[in-house]
């Protein structure tokens, strides 16, 4: 880490998490599996472990045409794939839509509507209108599900808060849309997590893949888990006695549970969102707020005069203006250099600064993303010590994974420390995003 002065270190402090606070992390969230999985106390837990239904992971044999939509992290995308029975032989179109800010926090029926719009328009191109082709449908946010095709979404997260939604089931207001429009026709196979969906694309590649993590807009991890673990399951006990749960491990520390490593700028980050009190760990981790935090602690230093010679602007000074991908440009700069984050700086108005100011916010940045990959590695140090197999494989997306330059390294040196003796693990990138759709 780059060299800093004394006063700076010692207020960052609280963003450093000692082993043994990240040790209690880890097990206080093994403890909460434990409740959310169990039929009595699922109903205080705070990490909800939804069954998924989802029970048997692809073979790379699958074969077929399939459409799949994807809603819920940066971009909304509706994808077409031609699965041939092996990836050499499979094939994939895709294209991205916007999804408008007045849309994302408007009536749920315009939002169901626009996504009806947008798969008619790529159908359309796609010269598939008239065929009426399984479609898979990856919905990001937080679903009680009652089998496959069934999909209760529980409470809205990240930047989403569409009215008449919560409760109800989504695979149906689609199915709705669409027959309002009556120019195309679908089939929905599944609706799915995109844990989920990046747990099965990567299963079709790997046979080890267990575990399914996504860590961009927002963070989430599913993993494949024995029925006699799951009290609340009420589907049939065939084999695979198995089923893949969806932790929504974003809403851990909702209870109250992770105070103890709250600093001001987690408390000021969640007063100022728009689900005050709700999805806890996610705050500390996802790319819809470690820029922010990045951000208080930085003006915070730069009030006590620390950095920028005690001058901001106007911009730095306005609430989310330090992006997450300032984080990544930052820290991906290497051998001193810092010409990055003095562009950055540039963007922000921010004039006068030093080489050693450009250290300083190199600083900050390392103990937030840092910090982050700390409470992942707890958690998912967790999963595999449950799991419990010899080599098991994590399926991995998001766009903070994807490109923070040090990310994946913390990731592997931070759950090697945490995990039981004689346990081994991969992470693997999810080629194409979490859009790709079940056999
Ligand atoms: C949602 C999860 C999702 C995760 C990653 C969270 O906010 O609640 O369902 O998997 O974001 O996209
Ligand atoms: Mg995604």
């Amino acid at each position: 880490m780059s060299a800093v002065t004394d006063k700076i270190k010692e207020i960052c402090q609280e963003l450093i998490l000692s082993d043994e606070k990240i040790t209690q992390v880890r097990d206080l969230m093994n403890q909460e599996i434990n409740k959310g999985l169990g039929r009595e106390t699922n109903p205080q837990a705070k990490i909800k472990c939804f069954p998924t239904y989802v029970r048997q992971l692809p073979n790379g044999k699958e074969m077929g045409k399939f459409l799949a939509l994807d809603l819920g992290g940066t971009n909304f995308r509706v994808l077409l794939i031609e699965l041939a029975g092996g990836i050499a032989h499979s094939n994939m179109v895709s294209k991205i839509f916007a999804v408008p800010n007045d849309i994302m926090v408007g009536p749920g029926e315009e939002l169901f509507d626009h996504i009806a719009h947008c798969l008619s328009v790529f159908m359309h191109e796609h010269g598939v209108q008239n065929e009426k082709i399984p479609l898979g449908f990856t919905f990001s946010f937080p679903c009680r599900q009652e089998g496959l095709t069934k999909g209760v979404l529980v409470t809205w997260t990240k930047g989403f808060s569409c009215s008449n939604v919560e409760g109800k089931d989504v695979v149906k207001m689609l199915n709705e849309a669409i027959r309002r429009r009556g120019d195309v026709e679908i089939d929905v196979l599944a609706v799915l997590n995109d844990t989920t969906g990046t747990l099965m694309s990567c299963a079709y590649k790997n046979p080890e893949c267990r575990i399914g993590l996504i860590i961009g807009t927002g963070t989430n991890a599913c993993y494949v888990e024995k029925l006699d673990k799951v009290g609340t399951w009420d589907g049939d006990f065939n084999e695979p006695q198995q089923v893949v749960i969806n932790l929504e491990w974003g809403a851990f520390g909702d209870d109250g549970c992770l105070d103890f490593i709250f600093t001001e700028y987690d408390r000021d980050v969640d007063k100022n969102s728009i689900n005050v009190g709700k999805q806890v760990f996610e705050k500390m981790i996802s790319g819809m707020y470690m820029g922010e935090l990045a951000g208080l602690a930085l003006r915070r230093l730069c009030r006590e005069g620390l950095i920028f010679n005690g001058k901001g602007s106007e911009r730095f000074n306005e609430r989310g203006s330090f992006h997450t991908k300032y984080i990544s440009e930052i820290e991906g700069e290497k051998n001193g250099e810092v010409a990055n984050c003095q562009a950055i700086l540039d963007e922000l108005d921010i004039t006068g600064y030093t080489d050693e100011d450009c250290r300083h916010v190199r600083y900050v940045c390392e103990l937030v993303s840092r910090r982050a990959a700390s409470l992942v590695c707890a958690g998912l140090a967790c999963l595999l010590n449950r799991i419990k197999e010899k080599h098991a494989v994590v399926a991995v997306d998001g766009s903070v994974y994807r490109y923070h330059p040090a990310f994946h390294n913390l990731m592997t040196a931070g759950i090697s420390k945490l995990i039981d003796p004689g346990l081994a693990f991969d992470l693997m990138l999810s080629e194409d995003g979490s859009g790709r759709e079940l056999p």
